[in-house]
């Protein structure tokens, strides 16, 4: 009888690892006529979408290199199973009949709709299609702003890793100008901030000129700052706060809080407007936190965006051989990592209490509040 010598025809709906893998597997019976359907001519190797959406791996394989001799891919969505008639119905119209079919379309996680503007703004990455307008749309980001994952499911820190590390990977640029600095033995050089290590934090601690003060929400951070033995000794880095004031009130306000760190006056400098911590038009268009002037404006910033203001912000930088490069600034809450306080409160039923700016000089707790200020 011919119909027993008639090749079983086996229908794959899903070119995923479950669809590939049973097709590949089928081949081991000679008397299997293999189809797989697959909406795209590429394998998705789903597992790493999240290091393609941050450029680090492309995740598609061409199916020619995973699938065997005999099984015939067809590029195509299934639409519907006529069960009765044993028939695969495709996108194009087209029916595909089967002894068996083997149903492999995978998963597709939904937005999580208790996440407030998740489903408006979120690009979801659990399909290469998603993934590929999410890795568009941080093409276009500057590589510095931030990016915010929902989720933290083995996904979501994967993705937040990989997006991580592509800030590592960020590319240093030169420093080719000659920044003077006043410290205590005098004028020293960028690179002489880096104490002989190779790579240099520098915290820009905002001077509040109308009132001659280092700023309180600045000094907060400061306070909140590690015993430096760990950068220094642990991981041959310097942090180092630099202001522009004159160096005689640096030295005055670092005696008044006690602290340790090494700090410098980049008074006179370009060193605080070329890092968009200070606003002077006549020296360099006004820029803070990636922002421009009309932006900050319009957000209400425009104390930052006055000549003559500062801002604060993170500066990192290394050294190769004495040629100083700049790898990273952040300014705002994009320095908000670095109060360790707000970590020990976010513990607390309490939480944070105090905004940044409500913070006072640890000196004068229980005072009346006698300077309004901005961070
Ligand atoms: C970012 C990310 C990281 C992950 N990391 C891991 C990990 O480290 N380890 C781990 O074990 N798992 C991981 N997973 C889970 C893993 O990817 C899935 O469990 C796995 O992909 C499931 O395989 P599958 O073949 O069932 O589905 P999929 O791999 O999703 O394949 C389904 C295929 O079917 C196609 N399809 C859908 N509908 C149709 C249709 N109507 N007609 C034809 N074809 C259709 C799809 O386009 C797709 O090609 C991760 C998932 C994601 C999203």
């Amino acid at each position: 009888m011919t119909k027993h010598n008639a090749p079983v025809k086996v229908v794959v709906i899903g070119g995923g690892y479950a669809g590939t893998t049973a097709a590949n597997h089928l081949r081991l019976r000679a008397d299997v006529d293999i189809t797989l359907v697959n909406p795209r001519p590429k394998f998705v190797e789903r597992i790493r979408l999240h290091q393609f959406v941050a450029g680090n791996y492309d995740a598609t394989v061409d199916y020619g290199t995973l699938l065997g001799e005999g099984v015939s891919l067809v590029v195509d969505g299934a639409t519907r199973i006529d069960t009765a008639a044993r028939k695969v119905e495709l996108g194009s119209g087209a029916l595909l009949d089967y002894d068996f079919v083997i149903y492999a379309v995978g998963s597709t996680g939904a937005t999580p709709a208790s996440v407030p503007g998740a489903a408006e703004f979120a690009y979801p990455i659990a399909e290469l299609e998603t993934a590929q307008r999410l890795r568009a749309a941080i093409d276009e980001l500057h590589p510095e702003a931030p990016i915010t994952v929902v989720g933290a499911g083995l996904t979501g820190i994967e993705a937040a890793s990989e997006l991580a590390e592509q800030r590592r990977a960020l590319p240093a640029v030169a420093i080719d100008k000659d920044y003077v600095f006043e410290g205590p033995d005098g004028k020293v050089a960028l690179i002489d901030l880096f104490e002989g290590r190779s790579q240099l934090i520098v915290y820009h601690f905002m001077w509040l000129h109308d009132i001659d003060e280092g700023c309180p929400s600045c000094s907060f951070a400061v306070d909140d700052m590690p015993d430096p033995i760990h950068l220094n000794e642990g991981a041959d880095t310097t942090l180092a706060l630099v202001s522009r004031v004159p160096y005689t009130r640096v030295s005055q306000f670092k005696a008044r809080m006690g602290w340790q760190l090494p700090w410098y006056s980049s008074h006179g400098s370009d060193f605080n407007y070329d890092f968009h911590v200070s606003s002077d038009e006549s020296k360099t268009p006004i820029e803070y936190n990636y922002k421009d002037k009309a932006t900050l404006n319009r957000e209400g910033l425009e104390y930052v965006a006055t000549n003559g203001a500062d801002g604060q912000g993170v500066s990192v930088f290394v050294q190769d051989g004495g040629k100083v490069f700049h790898t990273y600034s952040a300014y705002g809450v994009g320095a908000d990592v670095m109060l360790s306080t707000y970590r020990f409160l976010d513990l607390t039923p309490l939480g944070r209490q105090r905004y940044i700016n409500e913070w006072p000089w640890h000196d004068t707790y229980g005072a009346p509040d006698r300077h309004e200020h901005h961070h």
